[in-house]
């Protein structure tokens, strides 16, 4: 395009990225790193109020968004009403979730385990159909699905935590290959222990155990919610543009470590 045809367009309009469960831990993280990249970043939670102030602490071009992922008739409406707001979505994150009950396989309730599995795996599908919609249609876009190494080995008592995730990255693998002609990427990432506000919290109440976590990881410590956003950040942008179907490992070397004892010791 020449110089007189590019101010003729007008400046590229900052794109938007649409990111589940923001208003807290890690997806909060993603939103502030999605923002400093320019992104226009529509929060979508649960919590619809926390979403909003989230969003307005990022800035006013930013928006908040009440959303049950799991809910057919909510996603559809609120995709359309975050692409009424910006105009168009560019960029998923499909990062709501819940934890597992920890509880033994026999003491485990089956209506729970279903919960946990409408919340990841089918949260995660509703929302990147209905966006989808939009992207298919402007041949352009990126969803990145947020798996969990639990989803990658095997972590006693977390049955449909670990499925949820696993799921997640074989239907990020349908998906890609499905529109991976469309213009549409569609990608994962594996984050390890992340240091949220909520784990900070259990761990402080001794309720987990900082060290036995950070032993496991080759890195010798947790994530930072910010380390995850980046991860994401990548995969949605052009640098990224030859990736689709791949699942990111973003632990610290924990899915890589598979010898006995410690991956990480202070005094090595
Ligand atoms: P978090 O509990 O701090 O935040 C999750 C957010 O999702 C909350 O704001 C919550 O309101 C929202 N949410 C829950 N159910 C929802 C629903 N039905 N619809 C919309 N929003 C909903 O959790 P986190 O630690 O930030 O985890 C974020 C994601 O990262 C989850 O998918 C989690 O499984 C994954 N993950 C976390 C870690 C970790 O160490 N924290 C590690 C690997 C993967």
């Amino acid at each position: 395009m020449s110089d007189l045809a590019e101010q003729a367009a007008g400046p590229t309009p900052r794109p938007v990225v649409l990111i589940t469960g923001a208003a807290q831990g890690i997806g909060a993280g993603m939103a502030g790193v999605f923002a400093g990249a320019g992104y226009r970043v529509a929060i979508a939670d649960l919590e619809g109020l926390a979403a909003e102030a989230a969003a307005a602490s990022l800035g006013p071009e930013h928006a908040g968004f009440g959303l049950d992922v799991a809910d057919e008739t909510v996603v559809r409406e609120t995709v359309f009403a975050v692409e009424r707001r910006f105009g168009r979505i560019d960029a998923v994150v499909n990062n709501a979730g819940i934890g597992d009950s920890h509880l033994p396989t026999l003491e485990q309730d089956f209506a729970a385990f279903r919960k946990v599995l409408d919340v990841h795996l089918a949260g995660s599908y509703l929302v990147a159909r209905e966006a989808g919609r939009g992207m298919i249609a402007r041949g352009a876009g990126s969803i990145v699905n947020v798996s969990s190494i639990a989803g990658l080995t095997g972590m006693p008592r977390r049955n449909a935590y670990s499925a949820a995730k696993a799921g997640i990255v074989a239907m990020t693998e349908a998906l890609a290959c499905e529109w991976a002609a469309r213009g549409v990427r569609v990608n994962a990432i594996a984050p390890g222990y992340v240091e949220t506000a909520l784990v900070a919290k259990l761990i402080g109440a001794g309720r987990i155990d900082r060290d036995r976590m950070v032993s496991r990881v080759p890195m010798g410590r947790l994530g930072r919610p910010e380390e995850i956003g980046q991860a994401a950040l990548f995969l949605c942008s052009p640098r990224a543009g030859f990736i689709t179907g791949s699942c990111l490992s973003v632990d610290g070397g924990w899915a890589a470590f598979n010898d006995a004892g410690p991956a990480w010791q202070p005094e090595r």
